[in-house]
């Protein structure tokens, strides 16, 4: 094997779920380098981010958050800031895998590999290419492009909702977030500036959150605040569930390809696509569950005759159907995990035997 090129994976996207998967390559031996084209990550501005009991899971088994909590893993609001900060830098030589200022503009494919191009003549040439770059995704354009006609649908996502949110210094209220149905469609569907959010939430200035606060309160004395279109929203932030579902994307990914490579070291396109299918067939059923339930819950919440009926069997559908979910939730196959936690409601996900065999090493590179 020593003759052979050394897989290297090129992530775009310094986000927090391309942060994990920089951790989940880096554990399981894989080489990568990752980009992002902003100067700094994380970025100056970020708000909040809930992290499920499966998303610390994930943090923990490399190495991050060990979380004292007498169920396994609690349910974590995280300023993303100093989430950013932290995969930073617990990262091994992040300065030898992270490039900043680097805006991805093109992707050419050639033959054993891969050529990312970056605005400002810079390039990196790897093995693959991993779209870790949000909404409206570039590195998902270059896919679309070299696809063949129609198999991309040009707005895959579209959600009919947009945000305005915000965080408050105010006591017993960290963070808030006002939804509302957009009528648009499409691609920078319309403008969500702070200055037109001020004027979007207008109606609900005077919505009570507690016996003494209204939302004008947390709104006047906000800190931070923004908008955004979700019409490009996979999963709807009213559950928390992106990021967790992007660690949890990355991890089953991480898997595939540590699975492939510890059998060949130069894998070809072919075997390249077949890893890819295995992820999309392990990720799109439950992906697509969580869409529908953070949908089925939001059009619960947003109903403004919600005093029972069909929202409110929705929202407790939800309930009963996500702890199982979680409960079955990925985590590395070949990172060694002895100390990962336990609750009531036990993990289900199982390594495969082979994964399991070759559990204490990496990939044979
Ligand atoms: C209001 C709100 C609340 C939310 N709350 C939660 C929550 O509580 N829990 C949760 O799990 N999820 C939540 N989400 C969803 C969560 O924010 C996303 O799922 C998460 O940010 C996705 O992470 P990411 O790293 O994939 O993408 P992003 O966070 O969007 O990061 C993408 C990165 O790629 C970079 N990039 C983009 N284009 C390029 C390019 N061409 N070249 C190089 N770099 C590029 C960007 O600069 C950015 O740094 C919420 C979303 C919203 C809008």
């Amino acid at each position: 094997m020593a003759d052979k090129k050394k897989f290297k994976a090129i992530i775009i996207g310094g986000g927090p779920v391309g942060m994990y998967l920089a951790h989940a390559l880096q554990e399981t031996g894989i080489d990568y380098v990752l980009c992002e084209k902003r100067d700094a990550i994380p970025p100056p501005t970020a708000f909040g981010l809930f992290l499920w009991p499966y998303g610390l899971r994930l943090l923990h088994q490399v190495g991050l958050l060990v979380p004292a909590h007498p169920h396994g893993y609690p349910v974590r609001m995280f300023d993303r800031a100093s989430l950013g900060h932290m995969l930073y830098d617990t990262l091994r030589e992040p300065a030898a895998h992270i490039r900043t200022g680097r805006q991805l503009v093109d992707v050419e494919r050639r033959a054993g590999g891969v050529t990312a191009h970056f605005a400002g003549g810079s390039r990196e040439e790897g093995s693959i290419i991993i779209g870790a770059d949000g909404i409206w995704s570039t590195v998902r354009d270059f896919m679309r492009r070299d696809a063949p006609e129609g198999l991309f649908d040009e707005f895959p996502y579209v959600a009919g909702y947009r945000a305005v949110f915000g965080r408050s210094p105010l006591p017993s209220s960290s963070a808030s977030l006002e939804l509302e149905r957009q009528p648009r469609r499409g691609r920078k569907g319309f403008d969500y500036t702070v200055d037109a959010s001020d004027a979007a939430i207008a109606p609900w200035l005077e919505t009570r959150i507690t016996n003494d606060l209204t939302f004008r309160n947390l709104w006047q004395s906000r800190a931070a605040a923004g908008g955004a279109g979700l019409d490009e929203g996979m999963v709807l932030p009213n559950q928390g569930m992106g990021a967790n579902g992007g660690f949890e994307g990355a991890a089953s990914l991480v898997n595939q390809l540590s699975a492939l490579l510890r059998h060949e070291s130069d894998p070809g396109a072919a075997e390249l696509r077949q890893a890819f299918l295995a992820y999309q067939a392990e990720r799109q059923g439950v992906m697509a569950a969580y869409q529908r339930m953070a949908r089925d819950e939001l059009d619960g919440w947003t109903r403004s005759d919600s005093k029972g009926g069909p929202p409110l069997d929705a929202l407790r559908a939800t309930d009963v159907l996500i702890s199982p979910m979680v409960a079955r939730s990925v985590r590395l196959d070949s990172v060694p995990f002895p100390d990962e936690r336990a609750g009531f409601s036990p993990w289900l996900y199982k390594m495969p035997a082979e994964a399991a065999r070759a559990a204490g090493g990496g990939p044979k590179l």
